[in-house]
């Protein structure tokens, strides 16, 4: 925690400018004390860690499951909240809402709207994460979540495959329409932005990453324009590089030999590792939900249709059915749809088996509508 009581009730407030001298003489003669249990508090002052102020030990105050702040945390909220009252808003540090229980790191209030800016740099569960913004959106306050930031290595193009934990997931599928994930890094006092990921296996995704520096960001936050084709064409690039590793892992250390599904599908459509056309392994949209890597599903596809003397512009709702059962991956209402969605997108490339010619920017145009271009209309 970084704001507590006096014995005037009067707020008060650990900022950087506040020397550890003075600090060190305030502990001395002042008691401090929880905002929101009013039971006194301990001022911490250490070599490792920033000032903070934390419970007595036994104490169940309810702020007391979040004293296990990070260092990254509890320095992130400082500078995030130094800057957005240097914009000339009204900003709370830690406001505790008593009628809900809850304490955003940050209260932000403008033009006659209040926003909870939480920056989330431990776990949170589904529930708790529901629950809290249930709770703030019934006070007519606008929750907005910034995560840490993932590991990355950043070229100059911003394009970058990146792990996502299952708390970045989350945050992802909480914002439905949104199509970025925004990252805070209090060391590098940078914004990033993960923007129109491409899921490629496991916690890969390729994501598009924009970048901006604490004292430039406004408020409400900066929404990043969807990005042009070109851009997205080398995310594809960037992904289909990806996928040709994926080919030479499978053939080169495949032990399962024609047992293995890819292979024999390659095997059966008479195709080598060089010959396999850009239309396999490629990013469809809510294809997280299938685990097989989706050149393996695609390829598998068409394999199948061979199999069964089925032309891709047949291909019915029944034989999708069929398909998931006979490539063994379980039929849900997403992986459903991300495989119609794929046939759709061969349908209206005219591409009717794998030997197939095709026209690849037409694909990447179709893609980009799928992804980005839906965006631009809003
Ligand atoms: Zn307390």
């Amino acid at each position: 925690m970084l704001v507590a009581l006096t014995k005037q009730h009067e707020v008060f407030m650990l900022t950087p400018r506040i020397t550890e001298a003075a600090l060190k003489q305030l502990r001395k003669t002042t008691v401090f004390y929880c905002p929101q249990c009013q039971e006194p508090l301990q001022l911490k002052i250490g070599a490792i860690k920033i000032p903070h102020f934390a419970h007595q030990k036994n104490s169940s105050c309810d702020t007391n499951f979040s004293e296990g702040e990070s260092y990254e945390h509890i320095l992130g909220k400082q500078q995030l909240y130094t800057q957005l009252s240097q914009l000339g808003l009204e900003v709370k540090l830690e406001a505790y809402l008593p009628q809900l229980r809850q304490r955003p790191d940050l209260l932000v209030s403008k033009n006659n709207k209040n926003y909870a800016l939480e920056f989330q740099c431990s776990p949170i569960s589904p529930e708790m994460l529901q629950m809290r913004n249930d709770g703030y959106r019934s006070k007519q306050i606008l929750p907005i979540w910034l995560v840490k930031t993932p590991k990355l290595k950043l070229n100059s193009s911003g394009i970058a495959k990146i792990s996502l934990n299952e708390q970045h997931k989350q945050f992802f599928e909480t914002v439905k329409e949104q199509t970025y994930l925004i990252s805070y890094d209090s060391e590098s006092k940078k914004f990033y932005y993960l923007g129109h990921l491409l899921y490629v296996q496991g916690n890969i995704y390729i994501a598009n990453i924009k970048t901006l520096s604490l004292e430039k960001q406004q408020f409400p936050f900066y929404v990043p324009k969807p990005i042009p084709i070109h851009e997205f064409s080398q995310m594809l690039s960037f992904y289909h590089r990806h996928c040709k590793q994926f080919f030479n892992t499978k053939l080169f250390y495949s032990r399962q030999g024609v047992h293995d599904l890819f292979l024999r599908a390659l095997y059966e459509l008479r195709l080598s590792r060089e010959e396999i056309p850009y239309f396999i392994g490629i990013p469809i949209k809510g294809r997280e939900s299938i685990s097989l890597f989706s050149a393996e599903w695609q390829l598998a596809l068409f394999y199948f249709l061979q199999e069964n003397d089925l032309s891709m512009k047949n291909v019915n709702d029944s034989a999708i059915h069929y398909y998931l059962k006979w490539v063994k991956i379980e039929e849900t209402v997403k992986t459903f749809d991300a495989v119609k969605r794929y046939i759709g997108l061969m349908q209206k490339l005219n591409i009717q088996s794998i030997h197939c010619s095709y026209n690849k920017t037409e694909l990447i145009h179709l893609l980009y509508g799928e992804y980005i271009a839906i965006l631009r209309k809003n």
